[in-house]
């Protein structure tokens, strides 16, 4: 039987029991609608509100400032598309980076198409905006910043209480996506000084299909994207998703009484990974910050392979990691993220990213270095992209010599 080793942690996280076992009452008992007045209703609403002051705890809100979502994407898309309309008399500028996940690149980009104008800011070569770059690139028609807490992609956390206090100073909502970095890192909203941060259930052992947006009381925020009823106090239409929002409360709860003992553990686990990619594999790059980085993040470039022959090849034996190029549009086109940091094309074509979780174990990381250096030994013999590998190097894509793969 094939061993199977999950470190891909960065896309999502199985449910923990504690989670789903209090979930499991609200799917089938406590079946009643939140709105409803009566009983079953009641009851239900109560949780609700329990698993909201859980959420708020968490990350030292209040309470009323936390709206339910179906998850980060929906949260990123509602900070944003919520503060630029309603603030669209005031000034049409919107700042953010460029290692943006999509949820945020793309939104940001919709309003772009509606008479907003987009400024996205530079990263350095470990993925971090400049604060200065921030301040300059302010104009008095900026209405709104959205910088991420942790990149997904490389795990470099930003210095988000800096950058915050530059918009501040000058009265502009700030947002942050924590989706990456909850539950790995403190995350506090007065501490980092933000007015809205998006959370996502399904990548803190929660559920997925759930997630949270915080919005600071007195934020200027247009309400609810969709229009229906008056849940969620007018600022998000449509019947609460019960059980996943108890799944994420529990999620919340845990994720804060575990944080120090788990990124304690992580950081050991995932510094073992990392020297010991570094020492027993040649022409290998850590991507991201070397000390500013997520506790369970680990993401290379391995040069003259690709990120997809790499993660099939770890499939087979077992083992689920992520590349960072984004081949789900068929095409192999690098990430944005690894190319806003200046890794040149072909480097980035060779991303690889293993996210740790709670489950992983030093046996685990000695299994990936027991099958790790075979494989890349076995592609590079075959890469067109190995200088020394003069036949495979002719059979490359005459437009960009990637691979005889590649699609341009
Ligand atoms: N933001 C970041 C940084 C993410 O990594 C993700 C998911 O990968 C999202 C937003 C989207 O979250 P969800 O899957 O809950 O929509």
């Amino acid at each position: 039987m094939v061993r199977r080793v999950y470190f891909d942690h960065s896309a999502t996280t199985p449910v923990r029991p504690e989670v789903a076992e209090v979930m499991q009452n609200y799917l089938t008992a406590n079946f009643g609608n939140p709105t409803s007045l009566h009983y079953f209703g009641r009851q239900v609403r109560k949780a609700l509100e329990e698993a909201r002051e859980k959420v708020a705890a968490a990350i030292g809100a209040k309470p009323e400032e936390i709206v339910f979502t179906s998850g980060g994407t929906e949260s990123d898309n509602m900070a944003i598309h919520g503060v630029a309309m309603i603030n669209k008399n005031r000034g049409n500028h919107i700042i953010t980076s460029a290692v943006e996940h999509h949820a945020v690149i793309n939104t940001v980009k919709a309003l772009g198409k509606q008479g907003f104008t987009v400024t996205i800011l530079p990263v350095d070569k470990y993925g971090l905006v400049s604060v200065e770059d921030l301040a300059n690139a302010i104009t008095d028609k900026t209405i709104l910043i959205s910088i991420m807490h942790a990149n997904n992609e490389v795990g470099t956390i930003q210095p988000i209480e800096e950058l915050a206090a530059v918009a501040r100073e000058k009265g502009i909502p700030f947002h942050t996506d924590a989706v990456q970095s909850m539950g790995k890192i403190p995350v506090n909203v007065d501490k980092l000084g933000v007015d809205l941060l998006t959370i996502s259930g399904h990548k803190i052992y929660g559920p997925k299909g759930v997630g949270a947006l915080y919005i600071r009381k007195g934020t200027r925020w247009r309400q609810s994207l969709f229009h229906g009823g008056a849940q969620e106090r007018l600022r998000r239409a449509g019947t609460e998703n019960v059980p996943g929002i108890i799944g994420l409360g529990k999620a919340c709860e845990l994720a804060v009484q575990d944080l120090e003992k788990e990124s304690a553990y992580l950081t050991t686990l995932r510094d073992k990974l990392i020297k010991e990619v570094m020492d027993r594999i040649s022409n290998v790059r850590v991507t991201g910050h070397p000390t500013r980085r997520l506790p369970n993040h680990a993401s290379f470039c391995f040069e003259f392979i690709e990120g997809e022959s790499m993660l099939l090849s770890l499939d087979m034996k077992g083992i689920a990691a992520s590349s960072g190029s984004a081949c789900t549009s068929g095409s192999l086109e690098p990430s944005h993220v690894l190319l806003a940091m200046g890794i040149p094309h072909e480097l980035a074509h060779g991303s690889i990213r293993i996210t740790l979780g709670r489950d992983n174990t030093e046996a685990d990381i000695d299994y990936f270095m027991e099958i790790m250096p075979p494989i890349v030994e076995r592609l590079r013999a075959m890469s067109p992209l190995d200088q020394e590998n003069e036949f495979a190097m002719e059979s490359s894509c005459a437009a960009c010599k990637v691979s005889t793969s590649c699609h341009r």
